[in-house]
């Protein structure tokens, strides 16, 4: 049950906003989302990535100053109805969504599942769904992406019963009931931010989403501190979240960041035909 990330966009950025040291050269960063199969769940989607919903169309003014701030370039083999094509499947196919929080580049494509279950933060989508747009925009969230029935598609995360999780990392839910995936809290970037442990690979993978943006920044003296921290949730949690992930690391996982502009071994080969 290898997972594989595909690229739904880049977004370019000054190396110096996410690696402290770093230079003032301007880097692609990616916008991964993961897909793999559950013998039992079917097929899983982690995220979806950005989408058009979010460059082109009907938008809030707040949406459309988002996108023209970011200015994300879609991946056009990278969008999921390509890559789930290319791997013999089709949207519908997608039995669950696991969303490991509400940023836009996370739930842009959601409105192409519109069956799948949704494993989330229950608590924290309530919240959002309450909030008023003005709010959110500084959190880069939008209910706009959000379908109108997520919440009752969605089955809460905090409920699944917990599980250790491999090397050290502390205890995650078990999303899936057998241990082969879980969710492991990751504070700071965003509220309810977690990443996921897939503990059947011959080397456990976390996939860290957002804890930083490349694995160089993990270390406490390359954290890129200011700008970076205004965006977070919490910046102390957040450098926590990165002192676990390295340490887990550190004893032998492997790490997978969303944004990382480096190629990862489980990175879709969206250039093969
Ligand atoms: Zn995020």
């Amino acid at each position: 049950m290898k997972p594989v990330f595909a690229n739904s966009a880049f977004v370019t950025a000054p190396e110096r906003l996410f690696l402290r040291g770093g230079t003032w050269r301007r880097v692609p960063l990616k916008v991964r989302y993961g897909i793999f199969t559950h013998p039992e769940a079917g097929l899983v989607l982690v995220d979806t990535g950005y989408g058009p919903r979010v460059t082109r169309g009907p938008r809030s003014p707040s949406l459309r100053l988002y996108n023209t701030v970011l200015h994300p370039e879609l991946v056009l083999e990278g969008q999921p109805g390509t890559v789930l094509r290319k791997l013999g499947f089709t949207p519908h196919d997608v039995g669950t969504v696991i969303l490991t929080h509400f940023h836009a580049d996370h739930v842009a494509g959601l409105d192409l599942f519109p069956k799948a279950r949704i494993i989330a933060k229950a608590e924290v989508l309530g919240r959002i769904l309450k909030q008023r747009a003005w709010k959110s925009l500084g959190h880069g969230i939008f209910t706009e992406l959000l379908p109108a029935d997520l919440a009752s598609r969605t089955l809460d995360v905090d409920g699944i019963s917990p599980r250790e999780a491999p090397l050290g990392l502390g205890v995650g839910r078990d999303l899936f009931g057998d241990g082969s995936v879980l969710a492991i809290d990751l504070p700071g970037h965003a509220e309810g931010h977690f990443g996921l442990c897939f503990t059947d690979l011959p080397k456990p993978l976390l996939y860290a989403v957002d804890a930083q943006w490349c694995t160089d920044a993990l270390g406490d003296e390359r954290h890129p501190g200011f700008p970076a921290n205004l965006i977070a949730d919490d910046a102390s949690a957040l450098v926590e979240s990165a002192r676990r992930v390295l340490a887990f690391r550190q004893v032998g996982g492997a790490v997978l960041l969303c944004h990382d502009p480096a190629a990862s071994p489980y990175d879709f080969a969206q250039e093969t035909p």
